[in-house]
């Protein structure tokens, strides 16, 4: 087979197979054992996957335990003769490539408007693809949530994972630009924030950790590279990130924008959604006075406010500041 030419032998390939462990494709021999394409050899080819959307890569990528009498081993890492490797040819462009610009303008307003913001390079980016399972907050729900949920959440809002366990809500703008990664930390046990000395620690940005230089931040919503993915869909618009991924569990009609504050629905941001369905959806404050500042935005932007959270609320629920996740987890997922 033609795939010979980028088969090397296994005890060649060791040593780059053993510092592996923070990529972003890893072989999993969890997900089972498959047929070797090279020798045919039922159950002994363990294939890669790709940790970033939990799906298997191509076939051709695995390695093969028959090590003295195979010894197939492709690694997307591996470069072909041509120079090129499967991994290049992923990440980010696939979203990129797959976004369906509505008119020509949106294309232009978007390129001048590129020198105003940093981007996260796309190798830092990938990094944080490769532990998902030392997630606090993706472990949280799993005992919540079905296998498939959890992928299509992962898939769609695209969670990082910081080394210690933290999550990260990418800020990708419909254009596909990684506009700035926001990093918080949540309890396994209850999902929550976790807090130091009593209150919610200030929030930590991927620039400041990696130290990018000179980063200009220009926030946009999380989860606003679904806009081109689904053009059609309603919007809704919640205050926090973890709102906003359980919301989308519970109520899939609807794309589950985060403005990532009561202060972050901004009318720059909206500018985004304007001609498309929007439901705002305010968390509850003691005071309203969220419920309040959303609606003079709703205004401005034609966009529905929901009210549900106000009129279910009983005075308990407003001091505590609840929101839609923990108004939905009081409930069974369909
Ligand atoms: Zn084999």
């Amino acid at each position: 087979m033609t795939k010979m030419l980028i088969v090397t032998k296994v005890t060649q390939q060791k040593k780059l197979f053993m510092v592996d462990s923070n990529y972003r494709f890893q072989l999993n021999s969890k997900r089972g054992k498959f047929t070797c394409p090279e020798c045919g050899a039922n159950y002994r080819y363990s294939r890669f996957e790709d940790n970033k959307t939990g799906e298997l890569l191509p076939e051709e990528y695995g390695r093969c335990d028959r090590e003295n009498s195979c010894g197939y081993f492709l690694s997307p890492y591996h470069e072909d003769e041509e120079g090129k490797k499967y991994v290049d040819q992923t990440r980010l462009h696939e979203y990129q490539s797959s976004i369906k610009y509505s008119d020509d303008s949106t294309l232009k307003s978007n390129l001048t408007m590129n020198n105003a913001f940093s981007t996260v390079p796309e190798e830092l980016f990938d990094t944080t693809f490769s532990s998902y399972e030392n997630n606090a907050l993706l472990n949280f729900f799993q005992n919540k949530l079905s296998k498939d949920r959890m992928l299509k959440l992962r898939q769609q809002y695209l969670i990082g994972t910081m080394s210690n366990g933290d999550a990260v809500f990418y800020q990708i703008d419909k254009q596909g630009q990684i506009r700035g990664g926001k990093i918080i930390g949540y309890s396994e046990q209850t999902g929550r924030r976790i807090k130091v000395n009593g209150s919610n620690p200030a929030i930590n940005w991927v620039h400041s950790i990696w130290s990018l230089k000179d980063f200009n931040l220009k926030q946009c919503f999380f989860g606003e590279h679904l806009l081109g993915e689904y053009p059609d869909k309603p919007v809704s618009v919640v205050e926090s990130e973890k709102t906003a991924l359980i919301a989308s569990v519970y109520l899939p009609q609807f794309i589950w924008l985060a403005s990532g504050g009561s202060k972050g629905l901004t009318d720059e941001k909206c500018q985004v959604l304007k001609n498309r369905h929007v439901v705002l959806w305010p968390d509850l404050s003691p005071d309203g006075s969220t419920f309040a500042q959303w609606n003079l935005i709703a205004k401005r932007f034609n966009f529905m406010v929901s009210d549900l959270l106000e009129q279910e609320a009983i005075l308990e629920a407003h001091e505590q500041g609840l929101d839609v996740a923990d108004y939905l987890l009081n409930y069974e997922p369909f």
